[in-house]
C-alpha cells in the first residue's frame, strides 16, 4: 500500500527546543530533528520535512503565518503538519484557516514539555498528528474539517481550539465544541464535524487577503470599573499609535461599564471596532438588554459584534479583514456568520 505523503513545517517553538550550555532551553531543532525522534513515523507516511523558522510561537508575526500559508498552498501533498509553540497555536491555526483553500489535512501540532524533560510530549503529538493525516476519515473530510490542531491525542477544529492553561500538559481544549477526534491505541475515532459555513462565507469575503500588508489591531480586555484611558488615547491619539481596528474583550453577551460607553461609541466611528465576548467565546446576545452599555445601544452606534469567537480569534480575524480592505459593512458581515 502507498503511504500518504507527509510534509512536516517545522516554525520552532518548544518542541524544537533544546538545553545550552547552561541547561536553559533554546530554539534549535529543526524540521528532520523532529522526524529523527520519531521513527515510528516511517511506517505511516512518506515524510519530507522542512524547517521554516526556529522561533518561539510569541515572537511569530501575521506576515510569517501569510508566508507559510503559501508556502502550504503551493505544496505537493498529501498532509501537511505544522510544528510550532503552543503560545499562539489557537492564533495561528485559526489564520491559517482563513487563508487556505486545500482539500488535505492541515494540521498543528507543538509540545508543552520540551525535549529536556523525562516525558516530553512532542513526540507523541507529531506522531499523533501524522497519524491523523493519514487517517481514512480525515482524508476523505479534510476540506469539511478545516486546518485542524493536535494535541495529548485529542484533534480541535482551528475556530474553537484555546490554551487553555500555561504549563499543563493538557493545556488545550475546545469549550464551546468539544474536539473533532480521539487517538486511541493506533485508531483515529471520529466524534463531530465543524460548523463551516462562517468559515466558507469569511473566505469567500476575505478573497486574496494576502497580499495587504499588515494592520495593528489593539486587544482590550475591559474589566470591573474600567476607567477609559486607553480607549480616550485611542481616540486621541489614532493616526500616532497606528491601530487601524480594535477588539473588546466586553462583559457577558456584549456589555460595556456605562461610564465608558461614549468612548466606546466614540471609537467605533473611528476605527473598526468588533465587541467579543471576554468569556472566552460563545454566542453575544443582540436584542435583550437596554442601556446605553448593551448590546442593543451598542449595535446601533456601530460596533461590530464579534459573535462566538474568543477575543484572540476575533482579532486575527479583524487584521485579515482589515488586510484584505473589506469596509466596515463587509466585516460586519464577516463577523455576523459566527453567531
Ligand atoms: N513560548 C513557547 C512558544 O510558544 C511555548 C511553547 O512552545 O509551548 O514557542
Amino acid at each position: 500500500m502507498t503511504r500518504p505523503r507527509i510534509a512536516i513545517l517545522a516554525m520552532g517553538g518548544t518542541i524544537a527546543t533544546r538545553p545550552d550550555a547552561s541547561g536553559v532551553m533554546q530554539m534549535g531543532l529543526g524540521a528532520d530533528d523532529l522526524v529523527a525522534a520519531v521513527p515510528a513515523l516511517a511506517a505511516l507516511a512518506e515524510i519530507s520535512a522542512e524547517t521554516v523558522s526556529r522561533v518561539g510561537s510569541h515572537s511569530l508575526s501575521f506576515d510569517q503565518i501569510h508566508a507559510l500559508a503559501a508556502r502550504i498552498g503551493a505544496l505537493d501533498a498529501d498532509g501537511v503538519i505544522v510544528t510550532q509553540g503552543t503560545d499562539t497555536l489557537e492564533e495561528t491555526a485559526f489564520l491559517l484557516d482563513l487563508l487556505l483553500d486545500r482539500d488535505i489535512p492541515v494540521i498543528v501540532t507543538a509540545a508543552m514539555r520540551n525535549p529536556a524533560l523525562t516525558s516530553p510530549d512532542g513526540p507523541g503529538n507529531l506522531l499523533a498528528a501524522v497519524r491523523v493525516a493519514c487517517d481514512p476519515w480525515v482524508r476523505a473530510h479534510a476540506a469539511a474539517l478545516g486546518v485542524m490542531a493536535v494535541m495529548l491525542d485529542e484533534v480541535y477544529a482551528a475556530s474553537d481550539v484555546l490554551k487553555a492553561h500555561p504549563t499543563r500538559l493538557n493545556a488545550f481544549a475546545a469549550p464551546q465544541t468539544g474536539p473533532l477526534a480521539a487517538l486511541v491505541e493506533d485508531r483515529v475515532v471520529p466524534l463531530s464535524l465543524p460548523v463551516r459555513e462562517p468559515m466558507t462565507r469569511a473566505r469567500a469575503r476575505l478573497g486574496a487577503a494576502g497580499r495587504g500588508k499588515a494592520q495593528p489591531v489593539a486587544l482590550l480586555w475591559l474589566g470591573l470599573d474600567e476607567p477609559g484611558h486607553l480607549l480616550e488615547a485611542l481616540i486621541g491619539q489614532a493616526d500616532r499609535l497606528g491601530y487601524r481596528g480594535v477588539v473588546l474583550g466586553a462583559m457577558g453577551g456584549g456589555h460595556v461599564p456605562e461610564r465608558i460607553a461614549p468612548l466606546v461609541t466614540r471609537l467605533a466611528g473611528l476605527l473598526p471596532t468588533v465587541v467579543s465576548p471576554r468569556a472566552g467565546g460563545g454566542p453575544l446576545l443582540r436584542q435583550t438588554y437596554g442601556g446605553p452599555a448593551a448590546e442593543i445601544a451598542l449595535r446601533a452606534a456601530g460596533l461590530i459584534w464579534g459573535g462566538r469567537l474568543h477575543p484572540l480569534k476575533a482579532r486575527v480575524l479583524l487584521e485579515t479583514c482589515l488586510r484584505a480592505g473589506l469596509g466596515r459593512d463587509a466585516m460586519a458581515e464577516v463577523f455576523d456568520a459566527f453567531g
